[in-house]
């Protein structure tokens, strides 16, 4: 069997041509807003926050990059993160990572407003979406997965998917939503025992714990989807935490390292901000030109 390869780069393309015509269509709305917090220097964030910037102009949406000193103190972090929320202009708010070591990521990640973090990131999102609610903001990477599984049209109900890696931005939030969708879910990680013997079992497989090509063809039961979150850089290329050439002998479907995951994390990113505004300007608390009726020369505002 050959596997089929799910285009992520074209169904990410299809969501970023939806929300650029449903924020064209918002007429008298105003236009979506993302704040972007870095704090220090780091090269790798400063290129993935031009790429945010890059695909939320591409679509109508702003982008506003909020740059901190190194030495700022979580106090002043918290406080400048408290002026976003309060700001109404403001509709989704994400805090780049990796922070300095002298500021703990959940104590500002606690701060956001719930209906602001576009991450889902925050406490609050991560219990939302423990609890099954509707409202949950959800982590942009495993919506992403969740998109590219559905796209294959196959049943997720009462299929076994085994993840392997546990972390708050990938492995932990996508256990949830996959159980959400009904299926059996296995998490594996640095301490599983036994790991190929656990990933054989699965009908889905996401790999997302950074090791290059570890997962490899006689871990796959023949017709599973495989799912590749990895970005790992060989000898200059990348790759993903799959053996992609002999696996795609093994699965149905199967995602590319690049072209997979990686397109999909920026759309749902956009798609979280777009719906979190939607959701501000219904309930007035967003902008001024629909919610507060009065004229607004932020320059953002349509009005
Ligand atoms: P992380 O380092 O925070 O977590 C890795 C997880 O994998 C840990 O829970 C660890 O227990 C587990 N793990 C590591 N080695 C293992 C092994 N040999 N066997 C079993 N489990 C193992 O990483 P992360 O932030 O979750 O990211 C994981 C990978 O996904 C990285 O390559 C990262 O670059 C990539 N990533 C891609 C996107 C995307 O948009 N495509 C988004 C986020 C992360």
């Amino acid at each position: 069997m050959t596997a089929e390869l799910i285009d992520g780069k074209k169904l990410a393309a299809d969501v970023r041509e939806r929300l650029k015509m449903e924020i064209a269509a918002g007429q008298g709305e105003d236009l979506p807003v993302l704040a972007v917090v870095m704090v220090g220097e780091n090269d790798a964030s400063r290129i993935y926050v031009r790429n945010k910037q890059k695909a939320a102009a591409e679509i109508g949406m702003v982008c506003e990059v909020y740059e901190f000193a190194e030495s700022i103190g979580e106090r002043a972090l918290m406080s400048s993160l408290q002026d976003l929320n309060d700001n109404p202009h403001i509709n989704g708010i994400i805090v780049q990572q990796p922070l300095p070591e002298h500021i703990d990521p959940l104590k500002i990640l606690a701060v956001i407003d719930p209906a602001k973090d576009v991450d889902g990131f925050s406490p609050t999102n991560l219990g939302l979406l423990a609890t099954k609610e509707p409202q949950a903001i959800v982590a942009a990477t495993p919506k992403g997965v969740l998109q590219l599984l559905q796209s294959t049209g196959q049943e997720l109900a009462g299929r076994h998917a085994v993840i392997i890696g546990r972390s708050n931005i990938v492995g932990r939030p996508l256990a949830m939503l996959l159980l959400n969708q009904d299926c059996t879910v296995t998490v594996c990680h640095t301490k599983t025992r036994n790991l190929a013997e656990i990933v054989r079992q699965a009908d889905i497989v996401v790999a997302a714990c950074g090791c290059a090509r570890l997962v490899k063809a006689d871990w796959i039961k023949d017709g599973a989807t495989v799912i590749d979150v990895g970005i790992n850089r060989v000898e200059g290329k990348l790759c993903g935490d799959v053996d992609f050439d002999a696996v795609k002998e093994k699965a149905a479907y199967l995602t590319p390292v690049p072209g997979g995951v990686g397109p999909m994390t920026v759309a749902m990113l956009l798609e979280n901000t777009w719906e979190a505004a939607q959701r501000q300007f219904r309930e007035g608390k967003a902008g001024s030109a629909a919610g507060h009726g009065h004229h607004c020369s932020c320059g953002h505002c349509r009005s």
